[in-house]
């Protein structure tokens, strides 16, 4: 048995980016830098605290580059996926996401002790387990009270219950009120700018109204922390968020790209799967080698990407678990072809989160080149 096989790595440093074992996660190095310029420094402008959502990327290397660039920390949306990025040396870190239970608790107590965690509650339950664990852990956390201001998904109704939270945290003095988390997914996808203008300023007016109660009430909040790529440029505007959690600017993957962007802040696809025509079947079509196992199609089938921009002649009308089938494109121009077989082919996926989930690792390329193979070390970390 001493000469069985190891598995080869996908690429090595210095590779051309056509030479890579498909399919492969790739990022474009130039794109991708650009976007974490682009929003460090509008976070900088105006005054706001970036903490990245890392559930996007699940990448250390991801995250010390926010780090370096100036962000305060970053979110995780599971207790589990932290770890891999304490492990890295990321030592603020914010649990975007309700826990409940003495295992994960557990947990959280134990990494707090090693840096400076938070997390959400909208329940006394929640704030019971956590205080458990901390006590018996001798660490400390912060507390983010959500609240739901639209979505419908976690998070209490008003200030009231607000209030009713906290003095289920008085007594706990290990457990630290550190402000509101407010977040509202259904706006980042609204297509039209100016929808989307209206619909965050919406969420953020629910917002400050629950900050304004609760200073009526002697409660300051000295975080209010949300907002997500596709509202950022308006939350970063609103005078209602102290920090914000964008997470798939970094990527922009193809639903995010059918958002009508506005003219202050705008992201780039950086993120691309490599796949590789493995088949041209019986004509008409060519068989990929990525399929569900590669990418999301939660939010849509890829987009075939060529010269830089997104294919006018080829579509990608089907995903199979390990195949997917490309067509000419409805309104190809007269003549066009498929591609052979054995090209390479890159695609946009639609969802960047799931689809990092499905990715050991990201093949970091610049001018076609490359880079380093970095670890999608929280893969598969949902606990
Ligand atoms: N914050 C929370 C609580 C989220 O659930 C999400 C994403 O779903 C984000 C931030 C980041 O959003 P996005 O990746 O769309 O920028
Ligand atoms: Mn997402």
């Amino acid at each position: 048995m001493a000469d069985l096989p190891t598995l080869p790595p996908a690429a090595r440093p210095g590779d051309a980016l056509t030479a890579i074992d498909t399919p492969a996660l790739v990022l474009d190095l130039d794109a991708f830098e650009r976007n974490l310029d682009a929003m460090q420094a509008a976070a900088t402008a105006a005054g706001v605290a970036l903490r990245p959502h890392a559930k996007a990327h699940k990448t250390p290397a991801i995250a010390l580059a926010q780090v370096q660039r100036g962000a305060v920390g970053i979110c995780c949306q599971k207790v589990s996926e932290a770890l891999p990025f304490l492990q890295a040396g990321i030592t603020d870190i914010h649990i975007s996401n309700q826990t409940v239970g003495p295992a994960k608790a557990t947990l959280l107590a134990r990494m707090a002790r090693h840096g400076r965690f938070s997390v959400c509650v909208d329940h006394a339950q929640q704030v019971a387990d956590l205080a458990a664990a901390t006590a018996a852990e001798g660490s400390t956390l912060r507390i983010f009270i959500e609240i739901d201001i639209g979505q419908g998904r976690c998070g209490v109704a008003d200030a009231p219950a607000v209030l009713r939270l906290l003095e289920a945290l008085a007594p706990h003095p290990q457990l630290h009120f550190a402000g509101l988390q407010a977040y509202q997914g259904g706006v980042q996808h609204v297509r039209g700018h100016a929808q989307r203008r209206d619909a965050a300023a919406r969420a953020a007016e629910r917002t400050a109204a629950v900050v304004a109660a609760l200073a009526a009430a002697g409660v300051a909040c000295p975080v209010v922390t949300g907002g997500g790529s596709g509202s950022v440029e308006f939350d970063l505007a609103s005078g209602v968020y102290t920090e914000l959690q964008p997470g798939s600017h970094v990527f922009m993957d193809g639903d995010y790209g059918r958002n009508e962007a506005g003219t202050a802040l705008r992201f780039e696809h950086s993120l691309f799967i490599a796949s590789t025509v493995m088949s041209v079947g019986g004509g008409g079509r060519c068989i990929l080698d990525a399929g569900l196992k590669s990418l999301a199609v939660d939010s849509g089938l890829p987009a075939v990407w060529q010269d830089g921009a997104p294919s006018t002649t080829l579509a990608y009308t089907a995903a199979n678990d390990e195949h997917g089938i490309v067509r000419l494109a409805d309104g190809a121009a007269a003549g066009a072809t498929l591609p052979p077989l054995g090209s390479q082919l890159l695609l946009v996926p639609g969802h960047c989160d799931p689809t990092l989930n499905l990715h050991d690792q990201l093949v970091v390329v610049r001018g076609g080149v490359v880079q380093a193979l970095w670890p999608v070390a929280a893969r598969g970390l949902s606990r």
